[in-house]
C-alpha cells in the first residue's frame, strides 16, 4: 500500500463532471482575469462567510500583503506574530517596511500563546497577525479584547483554517480583515494560485480592491500605486464548484482525525493534537509530536507512507530572520516543535483501512 501526503487526483475524480463543465463554461466566455466567475465567487464565498465583502487575489501571501498596506502599516511600524507559522505571515509584515515580532506558541496547541504578546507591545505596535494553525483555533476572542484595548489591528490568517470555528462563529470574522489561501492542497483548494481577502469594512475593501488591481477598479483608473494580485476566472470557477463540497470534505478530514486518535491512543510515545476547548478543528494538518521524528518519518517511508513536516525550522532562526538577531531560548517550544512534529496524511478521501496501516506502522515503529 503507497499513501500520498495528499491526493488531489482522488478529489479531481470525485467532482470531474463538474470541473470540467466549469472550464467549458469558461472557455465559452472566454473572459480570464476577473468578470463572471470571479464575481460569482467571491458573492459565494461571501455568503458562505456571511461577511459584506469578499475579495479575491492573486494568492494567500498577497492577501496578507494587501491587508497591512492597506491598513497603512509600514516602516518604523511593529507587528505581532507566531515564530511557528509558514514564512508568509512574517514576510508579508517585511514588504510592507515594517518589522515582524516573533511570540513563541502555545505547547499544546501549536497557535500563538496569548500571554507572550503583552510584553512585546510597545509604542510602534500596530498590528497582530494570528494564525489558525493547521485548522486550529487560535484564540482569537482574547486577542482580539487585548488588541481592542491596545488600538491595534487584528489580521486572522485563515489559510489552512477554512471553516473552523470559535465557538458557533466561524474564524475569520473576528478580525478587521482576513486572508484566505487556495493553495492546491489547502482545505479548498484551487488548480493553480488563489486567494482571498474578507472583510465587513466597506472602505478598507475598497481599498484592497484597487491596490490588488494596479491602484484603480478598472483599466485605466490609477488612484495610487498598486500591485497586480487578481484572482483568475479559471480558478474563481473551480473554487465555486469545490465550496459546494467543502463542508463534507471538512467533515471528513474531522471524521479521519477522530480515527487516528482512537487508533493511536494508548500509543505514550505519540502525542497527539488537542483541540481547543469551544472550538471546532478543520483539520488542515493532523501534526503529531514525537520523538525521534527524522527516523519515525524515514521508517514510514519505507512503508509507502508519506509525511510531511510543518515546520522543520521555526521562523526566527530562518536565514531570512538572522538580520533580528533572536536566540533559542526566546522560543522554546517554536524550537522544540521544529525538531518532533510530523504531519501524517488527512486528506478527505483517505480510507479507514489507510490509516488503519498508516497506525499500524507507527505502532510498529515504538515496539
Ligand atoms: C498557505 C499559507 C499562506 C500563503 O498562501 P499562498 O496562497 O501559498 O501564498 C499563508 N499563511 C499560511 C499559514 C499558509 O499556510
Amino acid at each position: 500500500m503507497t499513501i500520498p501526503f495528499v491526493d488531489l487526483k482522488a478529489q479531481y475524480l470525485n467532482i470531474k463532471s463538474e470541473v470540467d463543465v466549469a472550464v467549458g463554461s469558461v472557455f465559452e466566455n472566454s473572459v480570464f482575469v476577473g468578470g463572471h466567475f470571479v464575481i460569482e465567487f467571491e458573492k459565494s464565498f461571501s455568503e458562505f462567510y456571511n461577511i459584506n465583502h469578499g475579495i479575491g487575489v492573486g494568492n494567500g501571501t498577497d492577501a496578507l500583503f494587501l491587508i497591512l498596506k492597506a491598513l497603512g502599516i509600514g516602516p518604523d511600524d511593529e507587528v505581532i506574530t507566531p515564530a511557528h507559522s509558514w514564512i508568509s505571515t512574517a514576510e508579508t509584515i517585511s514588504y510592507v517596511g515594517a518589522t515582524p515580532v516573533f511570540v513563541d506558541v502555545d505547547n499544546l496547541y501549536y497557535t500563538i500563546a496569548v500571554e507572550s504578546i503583552l510584553p512585546k507591545i510597545n509604542p510602534k505596535t500596530k498590528a497582530v497577525i494570528v494564525v489558525h494553525l493547521f485548522g486550529q483555533a487560535a484564540p482569537v476572542i482574547e486577542i482580539a479584547e487585548l488588541c481592542k484595548k491596545h488600538n491595534l489591528f487584528l489580521i486572522e490568517d485563515c489559510s489552512q483554517a477554512h471553516l473552523t470555528q470559535e465557538g458557533n462563529q466561524l474564524v475569520g470574522k473576528f478580525a478587521v480583515a482576513s486572508a484566505f489561501s487556495f493553495y492546491p492542497t489547502k482545505n479548498l483548494g484551487a488548480y493553480g494560485d488563489a486567494g482571498c481577502v474578507i472583510t465587513s469594512d466597506t472602505n478598507l475593501a475598497l481599498k484592497i480592491r484597487r491596490l490588488a488591481n494596479h491602484g484603480g477598479l478598472h483599466k485605466d483608473e490609477h488612484l495610487m500605486e498598486g500591485i497586480n494580485s487578481r484572482l483568475d476566472s479559471l480558478q474563481a470557477a473551480f473554487l465555486s464548484v469545490k465550496l459546494r463540497h467543502l463542508r463534507k470534505w471538512t467533515d471528513q478530514r474531522i471524521q479521519n482525525a477522530t480515527l487516528y486518535k482512537t487508533l493511536l491512543k494508548d500509543k505514550q510515545e505519540v502525542s497527539l493534537p488537542s483541540v481547543r476547548i469551544g472550538t471546532k478543528h478543520s483539520f488542515h494538518l493532523f501534526a503529531i509530536k514525537v520523538k525521534q521524528r527524522d527516523e519515525l518519518k524515514s521508517f514510514l517511508r519505507t512503508c509507502g507512507i508519506q509525511t510531511m513536516i510543518h515546520y522543520p525550522t521555526a521562523l526566527p532562526f530562518e536565514p531570512a530572520y538572522v538580520f533580528l538577531k533572536h536566540k533559542p531560548e526566546e522560543f522554546p517550544v517554536a524550537l522544540a516543535l521544529s525538531h518532533e512534529i510530523l504531519s501524517l496524511p488527512i486528506y478527505p478521501e483517505l480510507s479507514e483501512e489507510q490509516i488503519t496501516f498508516v497506525c499500524e506502522k507507527i505502532k510498529g515503529f515504538y515496539r
